[in-house]
């Protein structure tokens, strides 16, 4: 049952090709950071234009790597939303067409889901029920999940996303766009403890986070001349301060559930410094710890065709309607086969 996805979310255009007996059979990607990085940030137009010019090619990459024709798909999946309005309907239209040419189910996709499941991709795979944190550029996540489709929110971000404050962080730092990686790079060179930031919202209960003011603190201790070794101290205190507070959360929300599996999924997901912390932690309370490659902690389509894939019981048959969704709460979503037609 080969499923081919499309993620245009963002500035990431990708295709590729789940099969529930043979894995991930194909995946093939086209990052926009070049396009987009002399803006500091994502335009949205140039996001919408350029996977148009790129679709089509990576579609045909991608079944030319599974080997296959697209009269031996048996789905078409597209990342529906959440994102950016226009980019997302590039993949809709070519993901309805897709389907419409060759008489395929389309299935429509939650970007979120399709990060939370991205860990089901590799060889030990997570069981049900588990904790998740999603940490990404749009996303601060901790969530329960019973099963595909049975989300809870237990914890979220009350204003940046953890993405958001180290790419805000990095450009302080003067740092290019997308600074989340380049900034991890930098600490390496940093001494621990040579700053002070807060972490944010662990002095009282809850499972919420709050990192705008983690920027600010950065903001104040950055003198104007720094120099490099005082920039590099700089960048490792605040990645300590984000993974220390996304650590202290983990662990009271594993307390709280009970979970013996934790799930850390999204962009930031892929870094080296916040994978060890939490692996500390995992070994501390005796609980399974997964993670998707880092390739597919940042968007891909191999997590949209897996959670594609998943939810083949909600496809529908493509008609003239592209649904789309800039906002989607993730906690709406139902298990598969039990959505109200
Ligand atoms: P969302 O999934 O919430 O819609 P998005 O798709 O833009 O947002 P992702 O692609 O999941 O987000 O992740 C991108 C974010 O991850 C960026 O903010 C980027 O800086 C950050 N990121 C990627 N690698 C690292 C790293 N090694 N360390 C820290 N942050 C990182
Ligand atoms: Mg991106
Ligand atoms: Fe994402």
């Amino acid at each position: 049952m080969p499923v081919l996805a499309l993620e245009t979310s963002c500035d990431e255009t990708a295709v590729a090709i789940y099969d529930g007996e043979r894995g991930l059979l194909s995946h093939t990607l086209h990052s926009q950071i070049r396009l987009h990085a002399q803006y500091g940030g994502v335009v949205p137009e140039l996001a919408s234009r350029d996977h148009v010019r790129r679709v089509n090619g990576l579609i045909r990459i991608a079944l030319e790597q599974a080997g296959l024709g697209a009269a031996d798909l048996s789905g078409v999946a597209y990342t529906a939303g959440p994102g950016l309005i226009g980019a997302l309907m590039v993949g809709a239209s070519v993901a309805a067409g897709l389907a419409l040419a060759q008489g395929l189910p389309l299935v429509a996709v939650h970007h979120m889901e399709g990060h939370l499941l991205a860990p089901m991709l590799e060889p030990e795979r997570p069981v049900f029920p588990f904790l998740a944190l999603l940490v990404s550029g749009g996303h601060t996540l901790l969530v329960s999940v019973e099963g595909i489709g049975r989300y809870r929110v237990l914890g979220e971000s009350l204003d940046d996303a953890v993405g958001e404050a180290f790419d805000k962080t990095a450009k302080l730092l003067g740092l290019p766009y997308p600074g989340g990686p380049h900034l991890a790079r930098l600490a390496e060179a940093g001494q621990p403890g040579r700053y002070r930031f807060p972490r944010p919202m662990t002095d009282r209960p809850g499972l919420d986070f709050s990192f705008s003011g983690l920027k600010t603190a950065v903001a104040t201790a950055l003198p104007v001349d720094a120099d490099d070794q005082q920039r590099a101290d700089i960048a490792r205190s605040f990645e300590d301060a984000v993974t220390e507070t996304l650590a202290i959360k983990c662990d009271r929300a594993l307390e709280a559930t009970g979970y013996r599996g934790l799930v850390v999924a999204g962009g930031v997901g892929a870094n080296r410094r916040l994978r060890a912390r939490l692996a500390d932690l995992a070994t501390r309370r005796g609980v399974g710890l997964y993670f998707p490659r880092p390739e597919f902690c940042t968007d891909n389509a191999a997590m949209i065709a897996y959670a594609g894939w998943a939810r083949l019981a909600d496809a529908r048959p493509a008609d003239g309607r592209l649904f789309t969704t800039a906002r989607w709460p993730l906690e709406s979503l139902q298990p598969p086969g039990t959505r109200a037609a």
